[in-house]
């Protein structure tokens, strides 16, 4: 009698990427699990989905659980949906599954919208290795104790953020990861306002914080990682800078090294005083 649980995308913004799978699934199954009612209701009506709706969030799951794992026993297929895009992705849903799973029930995917994905697929930046690192936390002192732990981290950072934090987050990421770092910025994907674009953090704290429309919507954040062959030429800029400060003025130490190296004299001279100062 085990039946299945179906676990669909919708959309995370333009209802045309509801896929036709997702609208047959939800109309066969004979009741759908979702994040908020009354959002996923007018979701179910554009697509003429009469199915009832069971609400399955954070704060119930748990319970709710039970209910749903028995239900499948009897041998009724459902669905689990969440408010956009791809349940468990920064959304309700894994408890669940694992339980499910866990009774040797089968989950079923059913694919679509994401916009972690939908966003690293447009920025421009690597995106051979990712990891997604989902929401920061709210507070400034744990989002950059968070930050310093991903500083190193050479794989491509997928995070969401709340408009109301974006610009502190950005800020922030600026701080640590320094102001040169590439950055990819996705906001209201797939609907009218979107903007995608690839800049520096510098770049990016400076456009959010001047043009306020950029603090409004959903956002996906996308940092470009660390990049070893800077670090090495960053070891090698220093080696060098460490040498001459030996015999030279910090002046003359970060001409020549610019001279040598091609790099800007400005960021040798930086550079040069940085080190000075560390002795
Ligand atoms: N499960 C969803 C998914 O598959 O992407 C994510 C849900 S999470 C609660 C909501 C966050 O996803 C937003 O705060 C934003 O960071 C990101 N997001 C969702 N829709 C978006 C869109 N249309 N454009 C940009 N970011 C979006």
């Amino acid at each position: 009698m085990t039946a299945q649980l179906f676990v669909v995308a919708t959309p995370i913004g333009h209802l045309d990427d509801m896929t036709f799978r997702a609208i047959e699934v939800l109309k066969s199954v004979s009741l759908i699990a979702a994040e908020d009612t009354r959002e996923s209701a007018q979701l179910l009506k554009h697509f003429n989905i009469s199915t009832p709706l069971t609400a399955c969030h954070d704060h119930n799951e748990s319970n709710k659980i039970n209910q749903l794992i028995d239900k499948l026993k009897a041998g009724e297929n459902l669905a689990l949906i969440s408010d956009a895009g791809t349940p468990l992705i920064s959304d309700p849903g894994f408890k669940l599954v694992r339980a499910v799973q866990e009774q040797g029930i089968r989950v079923i995917p059913v694919p679509g919208a994401c916009a972690a994905i939908a966003a690293l697929s447009a920025v421009g930046l690597p995106s051979d290795r990712f990891s997604f690192e989902g929401f920061l936390p709210s507070k400034s002192s744990q989002r950059l104790a968070q930050l310093e732990k991903l500083k190193d981290e050479t794989q491509t950072l997928i995070f969401y953020e709340a408009p109301h934090r974006i610009l502190a987050s950005v800020q922030d990421m600026q701080a640590v990861f320094g102001a040169d770092r590439p950055v990819g910025f996705a906001r209201e994907i797939t609907k009218t306002f979107e903007t995608i674009k690839k800049m520096t953090l510098a770049e990016l704290a400076e456009f959010v914080e001047k043009d306020h429309n950029q603090q409004k919507g959903e956002i996906v954040v996308i940092v470009g990682g660390a990049s070893q062959e800077k670090d090495l030429e960053q070891d090698k800029l220093d080696a060098l800078l460490k040498r001459l400060l030996q015999d030279l003025s910090v002046k003359a130490a970060s001409q020549l090294a610019a001279d040598l190296t091609g790099i800007k004299k400005k960021i040798a001279y930086q550079r040069a005083l940085e080190l000075t100062n560390q002795d």
